[in-house]
């Protein structure tokens, strides 16, 4: 087939869509008394559409993920001019954190992709999650293909995806050089060239028809992860 041994995901928008976070927060929203009479819809969209002046002091580390939660909240309050106390962020957050675990579905198409691919190659997850990935693995069907041990999420190591030391931390895991490994995402940053610049090759995941935003060039690019099949199995046979 090929030289690599050890496939690394990444999990959200690669082997997770978001509907999970989209159901989520609308039944969230439906049963906490102090948001039952909000228009969920608009709440929803509040809280997808996070400004770059949140994101960028996450990315920068100079707020924590439990900070940058509850000021995502806060930004979805602010458009209707509420601000409740910080308690009862966190006491949403965690309800949510529940209601939209239990919106994740099994896929029987990733699920049979993943353990045919457990056949042939090493399989990992390198994550910047910002809600539990191992709750997501095990609500996916998929603790067995992945055990906690192969999952290696920013939130719990203290570095993000693409610094340097998150896929250095999976290699070492593996025992496997970047030159055995092929990573497969959806963010060209992220899952392409930070894997690319630390001496992997990767699978770019471009649903919605991306221009690259650098010259680094991926091993594949595909528009969706069950695409991969064709490319990392060999050719199913077919019963007579
Ligand atoms: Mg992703």
């Amino acid at each position: 087939m090929n030289k690599h041994t050890l496939l690394l995901f990444d999990l959200d928008e690669t082997l997770l869509g978001s509907d999970w976070f989209k159901n989520g927060l609308i039944q969230t929203l439906g049963i906490h008394s102090f948001t039952k009479k909000l228009d969920a819809s608009l709440f929803l969209e509040r809280k997808l559409n996070v400004p770059k002046s949140l994101i960028l002091p996450f990315k920068k580390r100079e707020i924590t993920p439990l900070e940058f939660r509850r000021a995502r909240w806060r930004h979805a309050f602010s458009h209707f001019d509420v601000t409740p106390e910080v308690e009862l962020l966190d006491e949403l957050d965690a309800l949510f954190v529940k209601t939209g675990m239990s919106c994740i579905e099994q896929d029987p198409s990733i699920t049979h992709l993943l353990f045919d691919l457990t056949e042939h190659y090493q399989l990992g997850i390198v994550t910047n999650a910002l809600y539990d990935p191992r709750q997501k693995i095990y609500h996916m069907g998929l603790s067995e293909v992945f055990p906690d041990e192969t999952v290696f999420d920013a939130d719990g190591l203290g570095y993000r995806k693409p610094d340097r030391e998150i896929y250095s931390a999976a290699l070492t895991h593996f025992h496997k050089t970047p030159e055995e490994t092929l990573f497969i995402g959806d963010s060209w940053i992220h899952d392409v060239a930070g894997p690319i610049d630390a001496g992997m090759e990767a699978i770019w995941i471009n649903a919605h028809n991306h221009s690259p935003l650098s010259d680094h060039s991926p091993f594949a690019i595909v528009s969706d992860v069950r695409e991969i099949r064709k490319l990392l199995l060999p050719p199913a046979i077919l019963p007579r």
